[in-house]
């Protein structure tokens, strides 16, 4: 009786190990590279093998046909050809750009003038620079900023967009990572999935029940998979902007991408990499961006006004590196080594 009691529950445990091992080999993902080689990875749960394949060519479809609404770089982009425009009259524009434009708008105004998709001309001036050498002359930094600004773009109702100063041009890479990840769970979800992970090159979202678990990139490397810790999140975008992955270097010194649009120049006020977590991912992608740009203090200021956000700050002073924590983020918060030394939580 006991014995039979026994491989009762032996064969119930050896039943649940199987059906748990099922349930993990629905786990399936892929990865492409779209926009100029970022890896954008998809990680889908409770999909069958042809369900998966065919989610993944519409994905394919959706990123490419916004790759070519969105990328400044595609000369036959849609954005090219409003980035080239004259100013007298307004264009038209597809919904999607007018989508991002948007958005675009409500995050400059948010972030206080911080995010500004249309400090084009001063990417471009620093880019230069890292090509030639030579730092941009004071000049040269007041003549590009005359091209700068995003209160200087109207819409209409019908969805049509005007420059209202010239040779104006918009570059979306702060937030079109963070907005096509959002757009893909939109497509996700309308094909029946319950529960994904999209990762476009570090904005991540994932939706679904329970929790996931992210890596947070080392801030010290990069191009490198090194992580500084982990974080539990549930739903929602989860976005790191830094200045460790993309700069350019003049003399002997790196600067940063991301402009400030106040001063014309690359950031550089010790914030060394923000996370964002919560919100879609687009908005996490600009608000990671806008708090690059306004530095710790004003960050954490910001932040208050966006319970739905939480934030990892990495700052380095004087060659020590802190990290600034969202109190609420601090128990999902596993760091390694000497990151855990010197964390401050707001
Ligand atoms: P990444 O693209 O490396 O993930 P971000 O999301 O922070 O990083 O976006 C940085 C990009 O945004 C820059 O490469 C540039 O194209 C653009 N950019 C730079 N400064 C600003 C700014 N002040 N506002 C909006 N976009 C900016
Ligand atoms: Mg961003």
């Amino acid at each position: 009786m006991k014995s039979l009691k026994l491989s009762i529950v032996i064969g119930l445990a050896i039943g649940v190990v199987v059906l748990l091992l099922v349930i993990r080999e629905k786990q399936r993902e892929a990865v492409f590279y779209p926009m100029g080689g970022i890896p954008f990875k998809i990680v889908a749960y409770g999909r069958s093998a042809s369900e998966f394949r065919d989610d993944m060519a519409a994905v394919k479809e959706r990123v490419f046909e916004l790759e070519r609404v969105f990328n400044r770089f595609d000369g036959t982009s849609e954005l090219s050809r409003i980035n080239g425009a004259e100013t007298v009259a307004p264009l038209y524009v597809s919904p999607d750009l007018f989508s991002i434009l948007l958005d675009s708008a409500k995050w400059h105004r948010l972030s206080h003038g911080a995010f500004d998709p249309s400090v084009t001309p001063l990417i471009e001036l620093w880019k230069r620079s890292g090509q030639t050498g030579r730092l941009p002359a004071d000049e040269e930094i007041a003549t590009a900023k005359k091209r700068v600004g995003f209160e200087h773009i109207s819409y209409t109702d019908d969805g049509r967009v005007l420059f209202t100063k010239e040779d104006m041009s918009l570059d979306f890479g702060a937030i079109a990572k963070g907005w096509i990840a959002d757009e893909v769970a939109k497509l996700l979800k309308k094909r029946g999935v319950k529960r994904a992970i999209i990762d476009a090159g570090g904005n991540a979202l994932a939706f679904g029940d329970g929790t996931f678990t992210f890596g947070i990139a080392d801030p010290r490397f990069s191009g490198r998979k090194e992580l500084m810790g982990t974080v539990k999140v549930s739903d929602g975008g989860v976005v790191t902007s830094g200045n460790y992955e993309r700069f350019v270097t003049i003399g002997d010194k790196r600067y940063s991408h991301i402009i400030n649009p106040e001063t014309g120049r690359p950031v550089n006020n010790g914030l060394t990499a923000v996370t964002v977590i919560g919100g879609s991912a687009s908005d996490a992608d600009a608000l990671a961006t806008s708090l690059m740009i306004l530095g710790k203090d004003r960050s954490i200021e910001l932040l208050k006004e966006f319970p739905e956000c939480e934030a990892l700050l990495v700052a380095n002073k004087d060659g020590v590196w802190h990290v600034f924590a969202s109190a609420s983020l601090l128990p999902r918060l596993r760091l390694a080594g000497p990151w855990a030394d010197n964390v401050h939580s707001f």
